[in-house]
């Protein structure tokens, strides 16, 4: 460890940080320590999980692994199940053993201390890390002995150290009210200064997002602090966000993205003494671990193999690590050097001397007169927009974004729409790369719904809320003019809803095959009922990228030539990106540019939405897939470039609802649709999705007015606090 020291700052101070530093700076500062001590450095662990048994006495409210002895899922792992397991796991090259169950008379210190010897038998070299402090402090007064004794046997039979659980939050008027019949916070204190006497090292854990308060995370951090100050026997905090199922503790959501990355944060800062924080991926978004170990994170926990837990507790598996490669792969794919290690962070075999890596890489700073202009007021030009792009720390852009966000958008609210995504075909002869939407016209999957379905749709729509439709397609050869006359008219005629529809593409496909100019077109969809055109289409604005991706579909020009002639009949529009084709940042940058030159001239751009290539189920290879830090920067740099541009809208579809909802903090001041349906995207299998409730809470957890707003922006309504509980 090098020596790095750490500046420690007061509770007050704490607790001032947690709730009033702007989001992307408590990250920044977060990773700056982060960076201090670990460099690029990003620690995870190869794991198997072997939890004993799921009958417990102790019973926590918050808990829902544990089981009642009747149900049928109910088990204890016997002596002979657990040499079976272990005998399966012993060409998995693990660097760990986790053994945490819950506690019955039959699992006793002898059975314990039977089961740790049969692991150090047949898993030599592999770290045993096992059992909470409550476990630990039940085993002992079960056999009526020491917590120090209970330590010394199992120590002698292989157990290396402990893991954090237990610890939830320590402050009494939580603790009362969560874990009744758990052992009090001094109780679990004790179990681990113990352990540190006896040199066993171990970690803690801090539960969050139910029913505490900020002062009480404050309490509990500091406690573990002064434990660290005595014994320095601490390796990992580890914030754990509950897993919120509606019944627990009547808590509806799990902590959003924005408390998750706050508290890690807080976590990295209070916590001087403590050389690492952990966060598990069995409790988020992919997307949200990756901007979490930009945010004060160094270790991200381990593989998942048999990982009972967290399952019983709703974590979707998808996200889970099954190999340590797609571990490392991840880590790389965050600029981050992955470190394979155990849960004490001892040197694994074949893995490099950490000690020895070299340091990482030195950063750029000419970014930062580049920032302080921009922050300053100045217009960015394309070359500075580069480099801001490529070099600027993506928490300076997120900070100075937040504050171009309220000159362009002043004030509390960040809004959403209430819409309906409506595909009338996905037959489409243009046949782009990246689009895992289409179908060919003898294809089984092709469908075409009639003007009459489409109408109906959309009546359904309304009556569920909708107030704006989007309507989109492919390039059917079998749909005129006259079809999408009829769809919008029979909309306009029938259902008092706001028709955003079709983009550029369809646009320019429809005059072609009418033999009619674009603006001709424009005007008669316009006659029929179209109110304004949503963005689609534009990918990436620069045709060296468009002919490699899609090379039959609208040229750049081409398509800000019809927005041009859309604003100038009156159509307002929005302009969307695609971007990670393998386009370079001076590319993006191009793309931006092109859209501001635009709005300088027609002032028709309402808002401006950037999402990221999804290459599943695609022809198209990804050079690299984009992580939720990419997009971050993304956003952030959007709202600095389009200085005309009002608003920037969050990209839950293929961002996830928790890094959308930071894109709040990084310049952001709309969290786009509710959407009720979407094909093109999940075509490509990302199944994210988010209910009015869900987008109205993410709004209000990243501490903005959550308000509905029509397709114009104009406000429907704003959700003060008696939607808190809705
Ligand atoms: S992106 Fe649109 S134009 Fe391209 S293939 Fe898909 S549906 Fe057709």
């Amino acid at each position: 460890m090098n020596d790095f020291v750490q500046e420690r700052i007061s509770d007050a101070e704490a607790l001032d940080l947690l709730r009033n530093m702007p989001t992307a700076e408590l990250m920044g500062r977060a990773d700056a320590i982060r960076r201090a001590r670990h460099g690029n450095k990003t620690y995870y662990v190869h794991s198997h999980n072997l939890n004993p048994t799921n009958l417990c006495v102790v019973k926590c409210k918050l808990c829902s692994f544990w089981r009642p002895e009747n149900a049928k899922d109910a088990y204890i792992t016997t002596l002979e199940d657990a040499r079976v397991r272990l005998e399966k796991a012993q060409n998995w090259n693990l660097t760990d053993l986790h053994i945490v169950g819950g506690m019955i008379p039959e699992l006793d210190i002898a059975y314990y201390e039977r089961l740790f010897s049969l692991a150090r038998e047949m898993l030599p070299g592999v770290l045993l890390q096992g059992m909470t402090a409550v476990e630990i402090h039940w085993i002992a007064g079960n056999a009526g002995i020491s917590v120090r004794e209970c330590l010394e046997r199992l120590h002698a039979c292989g157990f290396g150290s402990i893991s954090g659980g237990g610890a939830e939050i320590f402050h009494p008027d939580v603790r009362k009210k969560i874990a009744t019949t758990k052992i009090l916070a001094q109780q679990w204190l004790d179990v681990h200064r113990t352990a540190h006497e006896l040199g066993i090292p171990t970690n803690a854990t801090m539960l969050f997002g139910h029913i505490e308060k900020d002062g009480h995370l404050v309490d509990h951090l500091a406690r573990l602090r002064a434990l660290q100050d005595e014994t320095g026997g601490f390796l990992a905090a580890i914030p754990l966000p509950f897993q919120a199922n509606g019944r627990a503790l009547g808590v509806r959501y799990t902590p959003t993205g924005d408390r998750q990355v706050r508290v890690a944060a807080l976590t990295r800062i209070y916590l001087d003494n403590f050389p690492h924080v952990r966060m598990l991926v069995n409790y988020m978004d992919r997307k949200l671990l990756g901007v979490l170990t930009h945010s004060g994170v160094d270790d991200i926990g381990g593989t998942s193999l048999d990982e009972r837990i967290a399952k019983a507790g709703g974590a979707p598996q998808s996200q889970k690590f099954f190999a340590a490669e797609e571990m490392e792969e991840f880590l790389r794919n965050h600029g981050h050097r992955p470190v394979l290690t155990n849960s004490v962070y001892g040197q694994v075999q074949g893995q490099p001397d950490v000690a020895a890596l070299p340091p990482s890489s030195v950063v750029s700073t000419r970014w930062k007169p580049i920032l302080d202009r921009v922050e300053a007021g100045g217009r960015l030009d394309a070359g500075d927009a580069t480099i801001l792009l490529e070099e600027a720390p993506f928490q300076e852009l997120g900070r100075v974004a937040a504050l171009r966000r309220q000159e362009a958008v002043p004030g509390e609210l960040a809004t959403y729409v209430f819409d309906k995504n409506l595909n009338t075909t996905n037959v489409c002869v243009t046949d782009c790369k990246f689009c895992a939407f289409y179908a060919k016209p003898e294809s089984k999957r092709a469908y075409t719904l009639t003007p009459e379905q489409v109408v109906e749709k959309v009546k359904r729509a309304a009556e569920k809320g909708a107030t704006q439709i989007l309507i989109q397609g492919g390039l059917n050869p079998d749909l005129k003019l006259d079809y999408y006359e009829q769809c919008l008219s029979g909309i306009r005629d029938n259902v008092d809803i706001w028709i955003h529809s079709m983009s550029p593409t369809e646009i320019e496909f429809l005059a072609q095959e009418e033999g009619i100019s674009i603006k001709e077109c424009l005007v008669r969809l316009k006659n029929a009922g179209l109110q304004s055109l949503p963005g689609g289409g534009a990918e990436i604005l620069v045709d060296d990228i468009r002919r490699r991706i899609s090379p039959k579909k609208t040229r750049s020009q081409a398509w800000l030539d019809l927005m041009e002639d859309a604003h100038s009949i009156g159509l307002k529009t929005t302009a969307t990106m695609v971007y990670g084709f393998g386009e370079t940042a001076a590319q993006r940058i191009e793309h931006l540019v092109k859209i501001r030159e635009l709005q300088d001239r027609t002032g028709g751009f309402t808002a401006f939405i950037p999402w990221s290539f999804s290459p599943n189920k695609t022809d198209l290879d990804c050079p690299r897939l984009q992580n939720g830090v990419d997009y971050l920067r993304m956003i952030a740099i959007a709202r600095l470039v389009l200085d005309n541009v009002p608003h920037l809208q969050a990209g839950w579809v293929t961002e996830g609802p928790d890094v959308a909802q930071l894109a709040l903090q990084f310049g952001a001041d709309d969290y786009g649709g509710v959407l009720m349906t979407e094909e093109v995207v999940s075509a490509t299998g990302l199944d994210y999705g988010v209910n009015e409730a869900q987008v109205v809470n993410m709004i209000r957890e990243a501490g903005y007015v959550p308000a509905q707003r029509t397709t114009q922006y104009d406000i429907i309504r704003v959700h003060g606090a008696e939607w808190a509980e809705a």
